[in-house]
């Protein structure tokens, strides 16, 4: 992609109203443009990086098994009231008239909807277990929309919802949910720690949530320093082996790590050593809950069981904030230049910048670095504009593109362009074909291109 033809909105100001790191950087860099209080537009880089996060949402959902679907935004009012929670959501649900007069709401959850189309379809215990799931656009009237995209109205959530003939079953979806969300955060370059948590309007027994570190989130949370230390790099995991996903859930849950709605002083103070204790603030990017037959006994979700007899499914529904996250890598990774994004969730891997658009020689190495990368699948961004190069260079630091490639014609002279890593400013001189050939390797070691 050139800068030229591109629509790259940044601005030079930084916007006065808004409060945290994240929201100032999508702002700056041009991703997000308010459409109404806590209603935004994707512009073309901003959708580039929601587009990736939720490929690898996708990816790890389908991986642990389960099965992408796509219901609406609206809703009829009629499944909540049968489920009891038209009238309990309260003012966060936006309820809408549609010509005729019947009810409608914009989802903010979709727990009714869902049951409703498995009760129609499925009879048997033979057909479970069963998870369903989809990334759609939800709305909750939040009454302080803030922080950008970190609390919006309109979000995008990815909502996935369990079906399971007893509770030993919807537990180990439960496991299965909470290692296939450890992967998917890793796999973006973020830590994110399951935390114990309250389940809320949604009931239920067993929650927890999963938290980014950050001085700006909204919850507070306590915790062992241990579980920071966990990850689950290059593990394979059989989704389907119940003692496998239990073994690593254990790995996760036994270390304390509470969300101040959960969190007890006297039980942290005897689990914890003292210079293992933490407190923090943290983002929450998702939440699994288990919650029985909550749902499946109100509105008649029930499958012929082993001794043919009709028993309520039993349920679990699991969440993450595909929108929130775009605003909590940024958190995570960022300087007082601009964002420095994670390799996995680019808008673009590399960006380009020539030095002397007008100059014939650079602008064909440029060219051909183009042409090198595309061919192995690495799109860059290609900075082809007559800005000033002072603008040009803070423009990338500010969209964050992990590596940039500066090739001007004193460089040339000498057979070099030069190659700089975002992350620390590390820079090299290579000649054109090598720097193309040092990317390709990278990011295929990083399993990111072919
Ligand atoms: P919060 O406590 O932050 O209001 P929640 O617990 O009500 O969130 P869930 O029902 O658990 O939210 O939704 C699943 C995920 O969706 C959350 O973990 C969060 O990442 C994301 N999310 C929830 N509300 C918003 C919002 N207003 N804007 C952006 N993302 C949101
Ligand atoms: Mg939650």
């Amino acid at each position: 992609m050139r800068v030229s033809r591109y629509f790259l909105p940044v601005l030079k100001e930084t916007p006065s109203d808004a409060q945290i790191v994240s929201h100032r950087l999508m702002l700056r860099a041009g991703m997000i443009r308010q459409a109404a209080a806590g209603i935004y537009s994707w512009m073309p880089l901003g959708l580039r990086v929601l587009q990736r996060i939720e490929k690898i949402v996708q990816e790890e959902q389908q991986r642990a098994g389960h099965i992408p679907l796509l219901m609406p935004t609206l809703q009829p009012a009629a499944l909540w009231r049968e489920s009891g929670r038209y009238d309990d959501y309260g003012e966060e649900m936006l309820r809408i008239k549609d010509r005729h007069g019947r009810d409608l709401l914009y989802g903010p959850t979709n727990e009714e909807l869902i049951t409703d189309i498995f009760r129609s379809h499925v009879r048997s215990y033979r057909d479970l277990p069963l998870t369903l799931y989809h990334v759609q656009w939800k709305f909750r009237d939040e009454i302080r929309p803030r922080f950008g995209v970190m609390r919006g109205r309109e979000f995008l959530m990815k909502d996935g919802y369990n079906f399971d003939v007893d509770r030993e079953s919807a537990l180990h979806a439960y496991n299965r949910h909470m290692v296939s969300y450890l992967r998917t955060y890793e796999r973006m370059g973020l830590k994110a720690i399951p935390m114990r948590a309250d389940t809320g309007p949604i009931g239920g027994t067993h929650s927890h949530e999963f938290l980014v570190l950050a001085d700006t989130g909204e919850s507070e949370v306590f915790f062992d320093s241990a579980i920071s230390e966990l990850n689950l790099g290059g593990r394979s995991v059989d989704f389907n082996n119940w003692q496998e996903c239990a073994a690593i859930v254990d790995e996760w849950t036994q270390p304390y790590a509470r969300t101040e709605e959960t969190h007890d002083p006297r039980t942290f103070e005897l689990e914890v050593p003292e210079e293992r204790r933490r407190s923090s603030r943290g983002i929450e990017v998702g939440q699994i809950f288990y919650f029985g037959t909550k749902y499946s006994e109100p509105m008649g979700a029930t499958v012929a069981g082993t001794d043919g007899t009709q028993v309520p499914v039993h349920m679990g529904s699991h969440g993450i904030g595909v929108s929130r996250l775009a605003g909590a890598v940024i958190e995570a990774c960022h300087d007082d230049r601009g964002i420095i994004w994670p390799e996995a969730v680019a808008p673009f891997p590399v960006g380009i910048i020539n030095l002397a658009p007008k100059d014939d020689k650079t602008s064909d190495i440029c060219e051909r670095i183009v042409r090198g990368l595309e061919s192995s699948g690495i799109e860059p961004l290609l900075d082809d504009t007559d800005e000033r190069a002072g603008a040009k260079f803070a423009t990338m630091d500010l969209i964050g593109l992990p590596w940039r490639i500066t090739v001007g014609p004193r460089g040339i002279a000498d057979g070099y362009v030069e190659l700089t890593r975002r992350s620390d400013g590390e820079t090299e001189k290579l000649g054109p074909e090598q720097v193309v050939e040092k990317l390709i390797d990278i990011f295929r070691a990083a399993g990111l291109t072919n």
